[in-house]
């Protein structure tokens, strides 16, 4: 079957892509060989969070910093189509109801206690803004591994005060019965905060230990579907500002993002290929005609007028560099900009340093099209977003779920412009 579009990968950018132009009528096929970042990151839609220092407003910010970075993808999209993007993604997600836009970043404790700024967060999470101070207890469970409510109260009465407000931070540890079982991962949480018995049993283990004027945290395990009733019952029982910390992968939040989209995107009569590698492509006068599938018998390929290559980047297998140093685009066999020459530091020493390797990836032209050394559209029907584009690094920046979300939804507008 010829479609459309073959979006490949199914991480935030492809899911955006694939689903802004299944939902403008067109025949879209994603294919993926598996899940993307959004099971491993927070769930929250972090624009810019850092440029020359900490970011307040990416929408006082984004400017300067676009003028700064020439190269990032934010060159390619603007301000205001950030905006647009933005509003897309919150009224896809209705039910999971999102807060936030491009003002004003909150800052949210994470599953270590340090605040981070982000522009877009779900509703569940919103009373963890620490930018006004405030009181907080940090609930935990000691069945789940590694969500350590002491350690990340103490990291947070550490932050403060935060714009000139005192913050302080205390843990909560509850144990309800988890029919004998010690270790129960973040998914087992959200499954179980499903069950109203469940439910009923942390409330009363919690609210008899609350102090008056406490905001409670819990790690993000509060529901998959049923999250926002779960929250909102618990925050009317507790009668107090609740909120959900993002915790270490498995991503909650993410997953729930993955679920809101992907079932939108089969509502839209899109069609999902999850667990298919794309192995390779084929091109014809400058175009692509089709992408190569690894299937049980033999390799498919999928045919379409247009394609969207939100592969990520080296997390995600998008990108690969070898033990020398050489980086490659591992369908297309794209040139990869941004890689430090031989001479040059790769990779900072500390965690937080400077990583010069993390801004190589594709560069794109105005329509986000992967370009040649002279900014030339290599294939007149293929375009790019997310992680793997070059230019970012979008953990100093905080700025990877903006990226992908922004350069999803323009190459997705990029197309529909074209079919015109
Ligand atoms: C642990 C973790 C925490 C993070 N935390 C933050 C944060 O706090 N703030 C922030 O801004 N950003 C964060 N990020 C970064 C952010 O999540 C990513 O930059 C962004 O989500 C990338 O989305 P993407 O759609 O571009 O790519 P990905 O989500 O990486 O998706 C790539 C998709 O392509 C598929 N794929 C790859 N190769 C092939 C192939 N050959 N054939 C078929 N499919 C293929 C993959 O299976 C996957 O579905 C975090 C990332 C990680 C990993």
């Amino acid at each position: 079957m010829r479609h459309d579009t073959v979006v490949i990968g199914a991480g935030l950018a492809g899911l955006t892509a694939a689903l802004r132009l299944a939902e403008e009528g067109q025949q879209v096929l994603l294919v993926a060989k598996g899940v993307g970042s959004t099971h491993l990151g927070g769930g929250t839609i972090d624009v810019l969070g850092y440029h020359t220092e900490r970011v307040d407003s990416p929408a006082r910010a984004l400017a300067s910093f676009i003028q700064a970075h020439p190269d990032h993808p934010y060159a390619r999209v603007t301000p205001p189509l950030i905006a647009v993007s933005l509003e897309w993604f919150r009224s896809r997600m209705s039910e999971h109801l999102y807060v936030g836009g491009l003002d004003r970043n909150v800052l949210l404790p994470t599953a270590l206690g340090v605040l981070k700024p982000s522009a877009m967060v779900p509703e569940s999470m919103v009373f963890g803004d620490a930018g006004a101070g405030g009181r907080f207890a940090i609930v935990g469970f000691r069945a789940l591994k590694d969500f350590y409510p002491a350690y990340l109260a103490d990291n947070l009465g550490r932050a403060g005060p935060v714009n000139g407000r005192s913050v302080s931070a205390r843990s909560v540890e509850v144990r309800p019965s988890l029919d004998g079982q010690a270790d129960v991962g973040p998914l087992g949480f959200a499954r179980r905060f499903e069950e109203p018995a469940f439910r009923k049993a942390v409330i009363a283990e919690v609210e008899d230990r609350l102090e008056p004027g406490e905001r409670v945290g819990f790690p993000a395990v509060l529901g998959l579907r049923e999250a926002p009733a779960v929250w909102r019952e618990i925050r009317d029982t507790l009668g107090t500002d609740v909120f959900e910390i993002p915790t270490l992968p498995p991503s909650v939040p993410g997953i729930r993002v993955f679920g809101a989209l992907r079932d939108a995107l089969r509502r839209a009569g899109g069609r999902i290929i999850m667990g298919g590698a794309v192995v390779g492509a084929r091109t014809e006068g400058g175009r692509v005609v089709g992408v190569v599938v690894e299937a049980a018998a033999r390799p498919i390929s999928h045919d379409a007028r247009w394609f969207v290559l939100a592969t990520g980047g080296f997390a995600s297998g998008g990108l690969v560099m070898d033990s020398f140093g050489v980086v490659r685009e591992t369908i297309f066999g794209l040139p990869v900009a941004g890689v430090p020459g031989p001479e040059e530091e790769r990779f900072g020493a500390g965690y937080l340093d400077p990583h010069p390797m993390s801004r190589a990836g594709v560069a794109v032209d105005e329509q986000l099209r992967p370009a040649g050394r002279e900014g030339e559209a290599l294939y007149a029907n293929l375009h790019a977003a997310g992680a793997t584009l070059a230019g970012a690094e979008p953990w100093r920046e905080k700025s990877g779920d903006g990226i992908s979300l922004a350069t999803g939804y323009a190459a997705a507008s990029a197309i529909l412009e074209e079919g015109v």
